[in-house]
């Protein structure tokens, strides 16, 4: 049954860190890490100490030297097959992704779909980096603009999407001409080893071993290490606004650059004449899809008064019909939390909202087998409540009622997150109002979907304390690049712009 971990080369134990020329001998304490799906323990992790971070550092700056020279399109060549290697690999990656993470086997494989969909975009991409061109308001003078590539990337990701948020990050900072240091979560660094060694091993086909790095460590030892280094010109870190905000500071006192993807709070917007079978299949998918552990996830829904009580009846029908089990099973839709700790914080979110006066209308426990599940759940809330300006990363969604739709976008903006929001309308004008400079805040705004989901070709991110970065597709490869306005002269003159003399 888990044939998987060993044709991914997953071993009892696994190195922490790889750079030029493979895997290091890590010298740190060793991590078991053991799977939400039956508790049982997979594989360990000997993690990295500094040393090793040390030296991954220095062979990622000496291997950019290099690989910043090779053009674009060549490098864009060697992601191609990076995009086959995964294909190859999608369904033991996709399998080993459900297993220490717990998301069910067709989000588990749509992950790794996500990953080489990146690789096919950042192939086009290593064509396309684009800089303007302008006029210069002196005689036979040009001025552009281009793009040179920043250096050593350091890549921080969330447990929730373990190697789709590398690929988001790696496969375009690596076209962009930069070299990639991965610290992944403690909580899923089978599938990072995993990933690392299927795309790794053709970088090192073609003589490019330490373009990809890896670095399993602690946060206080190797993650501090990482975001106060100041060979790291960019730090691109996805995980909860309290992580974002620490790596935010630190980066900004030596004046580095991050690209933060936080955390959600996600709304969706019922109106009075939403097509409510599409309705109902967004917001369940949102809310309960990787059991409410996407950074995406829907975690509150306004429903218009006219349809409110109707609809939600069949809310509840439809959360009582839900499967939570294993979820390498086809027939299962929702499977564990993370760990023990998340099953903690979700039974903790439980007191709370009844101490504040929530209704529990289905759901609100621990489900009795092996491994972390709990039941979808659903709140009737108010806006009194504090709790749902938070995001509890478990399926718990908050259902409110309004009679006007600014009111409802106001109540969805409410919120200090910014990143995801949807709304069911069949109303033009409802829906160009949601969408306008009134509309959502959000750095995603859905019409008749969903707020999770999302595909690559769009830039990815949010607002506010979701951090303002953006990553995947669209112009979001400037992150990783830094520009040059070039001006040259053609003339034999040397005319001073704004008219200024300085004749010697
Ligand atoms: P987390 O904040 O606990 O950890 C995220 C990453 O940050 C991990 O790799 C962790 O090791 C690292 N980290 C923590 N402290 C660090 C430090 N001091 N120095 C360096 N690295 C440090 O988040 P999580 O529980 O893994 O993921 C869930 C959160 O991620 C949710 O809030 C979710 O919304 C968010 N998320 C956001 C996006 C997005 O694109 N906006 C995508 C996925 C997940």
């Amino acid at each position: 049954m888990r044939d998987f971990l060993t044709r991914l080369g997953i071993e009892p134990t696994n190195s922490g860190a790889a750079t030029t020329t493979g895997f290091l001998e890590t010298s740190g304490p060793e991590r078991s890490i053991t799977s939400p799906v039956d508790g049982s323990p997979i594989a360990a992790v000997r993690l990295a100490t500094r040393d090793d971070y040390e030296h991954v550092v220095v062979e990622a700056q000496r291997v950019f030297r290099g690989w910043r020279m090779l053009p674009a399109p060549k490098r864009g060549e060697i992601i191609r097959e990076v995009g086959e290697a995964l294909r190859q690999h999608k369904d033991d990656l996709g399998r080993l992704v459900t297993y220490e993470v717990g998301k069910v086997l067709s989000e588990g494989l749509g992950e790794i779909q996500e990953s080489i969909d990146m690789a096919d975009l950042a192939v086009g991409m290593s064509r396309q980096l684009c800089g303007l061109s302008m006029h210069s308001e002196r005689p036979a003078h040009r001025m552009y603009e281009q793009w040179h590539p920043l250096g050593v990337v350091g890549i921080i990701t969330a447990f929730n999407f373990p190697n789709a948020v590398w690929a988001w990050n790696a496969m375009v900072a690596t076209i962009a001409g930069d070299t990639t240091i991965w610290k992944p979560s403690l909580k899923a660094p089978l599938t990072a080893i995993a990933t690392h060694k299927v795309c790794d091993a053709v970088f090192q086909r073609h003589g490019w071993g330490g373009v990809l790095n890896l670095v399993i460590g602690d946060d206080a030892d190797v993650g501090e290490a990482m975001i106060a280094d100041r060979r790291l010109p960019l730090i691109s870190a996805t995980g909860s606004t309290r992580m974002g905000r620490h790596v935010g500071q630190v980066v900004a006192g030596r004046l580095g650059r991050t690209l933060l993807e936080l955390g959600g709070n996600n709304a969706v917007i019922v109106h009075r004449d939403a097509d409510l079978d599409l309705a109902l299949r967004g917001i369940v998918f949102g809310a309960c899809g990787t059991a409410g552990q996407r950074c995406t996830s829907t975690r509150r829904v306004f429903l218009h008064e006219s349809i409110a009580q109707p609809f939600l009846d069949r809310l509840v029908r439809a959360y009582q019909s839900l499967s939570v089990g294993d979820p390498l099973e086809a027939s299962t839709l929702v499977g564990p939390l993370i760990d023990e700790d998340a099953v903690a914080m979700y039974e903790r979110a439980l007191v709370t909202i009844t101490e504040q006066g929530g209704e529990i209308l289905c759901g609100g426990k621990r489900v009795a087998r092996p491994g972390s599940y709990v039941e979808p759940t659903l709140v009737r809330a108010s806006h009194e409540m504090s709790i749902v300006a938070e995001e509890t990363f478990a399926p718990i969604l908050y259902v409110f009622t309004y009679s006007d739709l600014d009111e409802a976008i106001a109540l969805q903006n409410s919120v200090d997150q910014g990143l995801s929001s949807a709304i069911f309308t069949d109303s033009f004008r409802a829906s160009e109002r949601f969408l306008s400079h009134a509309g959502s805040d959000c750095g995603i705004a859905n019409v008749n979907i969903g707020t999770s989901g999302a595909e690559i070709g769009g830039a990815f991110g949010g607002e506010k304390d979701t951090g303002g970065g953006r990553e995947a597709g669209s112009d979001s490869w400037k992150a990783y690049m830094r520009r040059q306005t070039c001006t040259l002269n053609g003339s034999a003159e040397l005319p001073l712009a704004q008219g200024v003399t300085f004749d010697l």
